[in-house]
């Protein structure tokens, strides 16, 4: 089995991770001998083909989107659906046309090019979109929070800082705006509670009256965003 092994002086056991890519990632801890690992990835064999099956399926399942290099481009939390044009020469990777809903990509870039590229213009538009949405949501609920920033975490859809300072995923704009509207409900909510204690969820309740349904479709869509959303 082909593995890339990272070595943490914090880890105390050993863990297996899959990147959305399909690596398999292995941490050891320090001085951990690269020997003992062979029964441990056997019994794990299993669980990673599992998890690569599923990867392929994701991506069989939405060919147009879901690669690293798409042919469209869904925000379905802003309903906005963007056409990806291969040209053969571009003087920069990708330019926007935002009234034609066009990236034109240079069609002779690589994923990796091609994907840095993309992210970029996803941040911004998250960046455009997001902190917006925040304060208008914020104003609804009476709920006040001190600053917002927008980034591309890998494992967070959003958190809250205890000075009230909310990050936002900015993959949320691959999902329902329902799901980011309780998102955003959820960080503002831990401005006055930072625990998920039953003070917090109570809190939650009061804003968004769906929102168990909400946490699962948030915990499934990760595993259901466009590969080239990932660095490599
Ligand atoms: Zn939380």
């Amino acid at each position: 089995m082909d593995y890339r092994l990272r070595v943490d002086r914090r880890a105390r056991h050993v863990r297996l991770r899959i990147t959305p890519r399909g690596e398999l990632v292995v941490t050891v801890p320090p001085g951990f001998s690269e020997a003992d690992l062979g029964p441990i990835l056997a019994r794990r064999a299993d669980w990673v083909q599992q998890v690569r099956a599923r990867q392929r399926r994701h991506q069989a399942a939405a060919p147009e989107t879901g690669g690293a290099r798409p042919r469209r481009v869904l925000l379905a939390a802003i309903e906005e659906a963007w056409e990806v044009n291969y040209a053969p020469v571009q003087a920069r990777t990708l330019q926007a046309l935002p009234g034609r809903r066009l990236l034109r990509v240079d069609a002779r870039a690589g994923d990796a090019e091609l994907g840095a590229a993309l992210r970029r213009w996803l941040q911004a538009r998250a960046k455009a979109v997001l902190p917006p949405w925040l304060a208008r949501v914020s104003e609804e609920t009476g709920l006040v929070f001190h600053s917002v920033g927008v980034r591309g975490q890998r494992s967070r859809w959003g958190s809250c800082s205890a000075r009230g300072h909310i990050s936002l995923n900015r993959n949320l704009l691959f999902l329902p705006a329902d799901t980011v509207r309780y998102l955003l409900v959820h960080e503002l909510c831990h401005t006055r509670h930072l625990d998920h204690s039953p003070a917090f969820w109570q809190e939650v309740a009061r804003h968004q009256a769906d929102w168990r349904q909400q946490e699962g479709v948030l915990r499934e869509a990760g595993r259901r965003l466009p590969l080239w959303c990932h660095a490599p």
